[in-house]
Order: C-alpha cells, then sequence, then structure tokens
C-alpha cells in the first residue's frame, strides 16, 4: 500500500452509484394489497410443497397462525423465517430456507433490481383507512406549505390519489414523482432511496410524508433539503419538521472525528439487496491513496458484538445506510456511510450533506 499514490480518478457520483451487475433470468414475484383468497389461490397455483415465510418485526406476533392458515388453505408445509427482516433486501437465502420453492413475504413491496433468490409473493399489507378530508383539514390548520412534495410508505399508498384530490381541492400543488430503479412505485418512500422526493425538491418548498413511525422521516429530512412534515393517517395525527440542521451537524461531527483514523473497516453485506461489493472496492483504494489502511468486512447481518476487539479506527459501511444512520451509536467504534467516508477522507465538501443513496 503507498500513501503518495494519487487518487483513483473515479469521481464521487461514480463510486457512489456503480455499474449494476447483469440481469440473472427473474423468477415469478407477484404483489398482494394484503392477506387474502388471491393470496392463498396464487400460492396453490404454484403447487409447491414447501413455502418460506417472512414477517417483518411489527408483524411477528401472528406469524405463526398465518403459517398455520397458509397450510390449511394451500396444503404447503410453511417455513416460518425467525431471522428479524427489515426490508425487501434481505430474503431469506437458500441455506436459511432449505427446499422452500417460494417466498412469501410480508410488508415489502419489491424492489426491481434486487435479484430474488426464488419465485417471491409480496403481500404489502396496505392499510385501507384515513379520512382525506380530515387530514387536510389538519393540514390547513397547521399552516403547511402549499408547494408540497408527497411521498408514502407503502402500507398508505392506497390513500394517496384520494389525498391529492383533496389538498388540490383546498388550493395546494402536489408534486409526485417516480423514483430510481429501487422503487417500485411512484411517491414510494423507501429507507435507503428517497429519490421520489429528490425528482419534485426543487419545486416544492415542504414534503409530506404520509405514514407512521420516525424511520422515513428522518431518512427523508437527511435526503432533501426541505421540511418534512409526517402525517399519520390512522391516528390523524401531524408531526412538525424534524431538526435537519441538528441532525446534519451530528453527523458531520462524526466526520470530522475520524479524518485523521488510520485503520478502516470498510463492511460488505452479503444480502442480495445490500451488497455493494464493487463500491467498497472502489472505497478502499480511495482510502490507501490517501494513505489510510482498509479492509473489508464480510457479513450477512451485521451485529454491533462482530466488530469488537479489532484493530481498526473506524468503519464504513456499504450495506444499509440505516445502520450507520440509525444504528451507528451501537457499535464500538464510529461508522460513516459511503459519502461521509468520502468527506472524512477530503475527496467530497462537507456540504451540501449527501444522504447515501442506495441506487
Ligand atoms: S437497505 Fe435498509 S433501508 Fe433499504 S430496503 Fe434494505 S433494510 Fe430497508
Amino acid at each position: 500500500m503507498s500513501s503518495n499514490a494519487p487518487p483513483p480518478s473515479e469521481g464521487a457520483d461514480e463510486i457512489l452509484s456503480p455499474p449494476t451487475p447483469p440481469k440473472a433470468p427473474v423468477p415469478l414475484s407477484l404483489v398482494f394489497p394484503r392477506i387474502g383468497p388471491e393470496l392463498f389461490a396464487a400460492i396453490r397455483g404454484t403447487h409447491a410443497q414447501k413455502v418460506v415465510l417472512q414477517v417483518p418485526a411489527g408483524l411477528t406476533r401472528n406469524a405463526h397462525h398465518l403459517a398455520a392458515e397458509i397450510t390449511e388453505k394451500t396444503g404447503a408445509a410453511v417455513l416460518l423465517a425467525s431471522r428479524a427482516c427489515f426490508g425487501a433486501c434481505d430474503f431469506p437465502s437458500e441455506s436459511e430456507a432449505p427446499g422452500a420453492e417460494l417466498a412469501v413475504v410480508l410488508g415489502h413491496s419489491p424492489i426491481p433490481n434486487v435479484r430474488l433468490a426464488r419465485p417471491t409473493f409480496f403481500v404489502e399489507m396496505r392499510e385501507a383507512g384515513g379520512d382525506a378530508a380530515r387530514l387536510v383539514s389538519i393540514l390547513l390548520a397547521a399552516d403547511v406549505p402549499r408547494r408540497l412534495g408527497l411521498v408514502s410508505s407503502i402500507q398508505h399508498l392506497d390513500l394517496v390519489p384520494k389525498l391529492v384530490e383533496a389538498l388540490v381541492a383546498h388550493g395546494f400543488d402536489v408534486r409526485m414523482a417516480s423514483g430510481g430503479p429501487r422503487l417500485f412505485y411512484p411517491a414510494q418512500a423507501l429507507g435507503c432511496n428517497y429519490t421520489t422526493a429528490e425528482a419534485v425538491a426543487a419545486d416544492v418548498d415542504a414534503f409530506l410524508f404520509l405514514g407512521t413511525g420516525r424511520f422515513h422521516p428522518l431518512g427523508l429530512a437527511l435526503a432533501v433539503d426541505r421540511p418534512v412534515w409526517s402525517l399519520d393517517p390512522l391516528q390523524n395525527l401531524l408531526e412538525p419538521p424534524l431538526d435537519r440542521a441538528g441532525m446534519i451537524r451530528k453527523r458531520l461531527l462524526l466526520v470530522a472525528s475520524v479524518r485523521d483514523a488510520r485503520r478502516w473497516g470498510v463492511l460488505v453485506s452479503s444480502f442480495a439487496g445490500q451488497d455493494r461489493h464493487p463500491m467498497a472496492t472502489s472505497l478502499v483504494r480511495h482510502a490507501v491513496a490517501r494513505g489510510r489502511e482498509a479492509h473489508v468486512l464480510v457479513f450477512d447481518r451485521l451485529d454491533p458484538r462482530d466488530l469488537e476487539g479489532r484493530d481498526l479506527d473506524a468503519y464504513v459501511n456499504t450495506a444499509c445506510p440505516r445502520i450507520a444512520l440509525d444504528d451507528g451509536g451501537l457499535y464500538p467504534r464510529p461508522m460513516l456511510t459511503p459519502p461521509e467516508f468520502l468527506m472524512a477522507l477530503g475527496e467530497i465538501p462537507l456540504e451540501p450533506y449527501r444522504f447515501d443513496t442506495y441506487r
């Protein structure tokens, strides 16, 4: 390793958006709004004898009942994947569910550019509720800006047309867009990709996130330089924008704290939808050219204990961007996203802050 070599010639955009690998044959993939007779009929239609069922953390309580129901309605044996699952980026692998001919994934839509391990049915668990007129009256009372970008979790996408109609009738100028190849629907929010919002950011004064919890408002606030209001359509609750400047300040303080770090761990996930090996290779080259040591560490599901006792000063995580942003404090050493790592190396400026968009 030489510290005097000039930095590799590729720019930040090339490093952060490496070319996608050639497409493999695509297994069957179907989407269902919720659990019901259509899903059971489709499972029967595959003649699968063994099905693996994957449920997100919030739905595990009833997972055993659902597994029993699938068996009763389709005759297929059901393996319940027990590893925590956070997105449609980490399907059960062949070794986690040996012999399963079909996967049923709850709570997520497909990620179009992620290779499937086997035929997969996505059950998005859409919510039917939400009173558009009442929600608009809440926005009006809070004086939310009229030039508004709209982004939604998939669970609430069915409400979007009605809500937009009611907003426009009250003088709002609502903008929505299709996103990049990682997004299945226009206006969809994904924790690692808010390109549906980025596409309209220049035309709006604020964003409205339709959904529950702080996960998406936090990611969206880092991705777009606009205030993000959050509207829970089931509780009729409007949350004001998060402190974007404060959040970015904390991230930049972390970047500053590791500017002189010598030994870096470059984390790479083996999950089909979190594997950015080419980016990791590129980051190693840049680190070495800047006189740092860099070592690639491969994992599937990352656990803070995996990084204990290592002779490394800091990490850059090329897997799910939300590990560094939301859970980085759980790890024994500072953990940056790839754009933050390039900031720490001095290869891109600190401002404007760059969210780690997984493309
Ligand atoms: S990479 Fe992270 S944010 Fe993106 S879909 Fe997977 S779990 Fe969600």
